[in-house]
């Protein structure tokens, strides 16, 4: 199962794919939004890092994830900092104060962190939100903790099913969020959201494989 050392690469990770993607997620967002999201997200996860060294001995991985809510809420701002901080915390309820998470955990996490941002943003498949990245990653990790796949065969089915998800907003006419104010000239650009969603899901099956 994934434990605390897996959650702490996780995060260094994902501080690191969003670094490295900062100017790509910046030029998606200046095509249908207001050009802010990679420097958005680049700020709030080199946020968290610094506080990954004041973790207690005997944290969870449940514990980490809601190191990373409450620093996203306060500091990614805009429409993500919200739906991320609270796609965290759902996520770290749901992780409970587990030592170890197996494939049936994984699967149990991100259909509630994908629940969280539903509730919060009322998105719907198709509007061409971030939410198009993480329903074909529930739906994927769901069939692979059936399947018996272990929590790392998890992350990697979720992570290929969250880049396909980002590439097919492609061509949608996006029905919430700034990009909606565009209408259909928002057709022909990947959402930012869904881009940066399938980079942190990539970057946890990175920290497990
Ligand atoms: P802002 O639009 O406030 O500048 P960001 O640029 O950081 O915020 O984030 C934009 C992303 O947020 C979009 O690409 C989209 O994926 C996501 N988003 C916006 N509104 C919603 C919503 N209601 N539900 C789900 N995701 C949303
Ligand atoms: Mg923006
Ligand atoms: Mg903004």
């Amino acid at each position: 199962g994934l434990d605390i050392t897996w959650a702490v690469d996780w995060v260094r990770r994902s501080a690191q794919v969003i670094a490295d993607h900062r100017v790509e997620l910046i030029t998606l967002d200046r095509e249908i939004g207001d050009g802010d999201h990679g420097e958005n997200m680049d700020r709030g996860f080199q946020a968290v890092l610094p506080k990954l060294d004041d973790l207690a001995a005997g944290s969870t991985p449940g514990d980490v994830l809601k190191l990373v809510a409450t620093t996203l809420i306060s500091t990614v701002g805009g429409a993500a900092g919200p739906l991320y901080g609270t796609a965290y915390l759902k996520a770290a309820a749901a992780a409970g104060g587990a030592v170890s998470l197996d494939g049936t955990a994984i699967a149990a996490i991100l259909t509630a962190a994908r629940d969280g941002v539903v509730s919060r943003g009322k998105a719907e498949s198709g509007d061409k939100t971030m939410i198009d990245a993480w329903t074909p990653a529930v739906d994927a990790a769901d069939a692979a903790a059936a399947a018996g796949v272990d929590a790392a065969g998890v992350f990697a089915a979720a992570a290929d099913a969250a880049e396909a998800g980002a590439v097919a907003t492609e061509p949608l006419v996006a029905r919430k969020g700034r990009a909606s104010y565009l209408g259909e000239r928002s057709a022909g650009h990947r959402d930012p959201g869904a881009e940066s969603s399938a980079l942190l899901l990539r970057a946890a099956a990175d920290a497990a494989a």
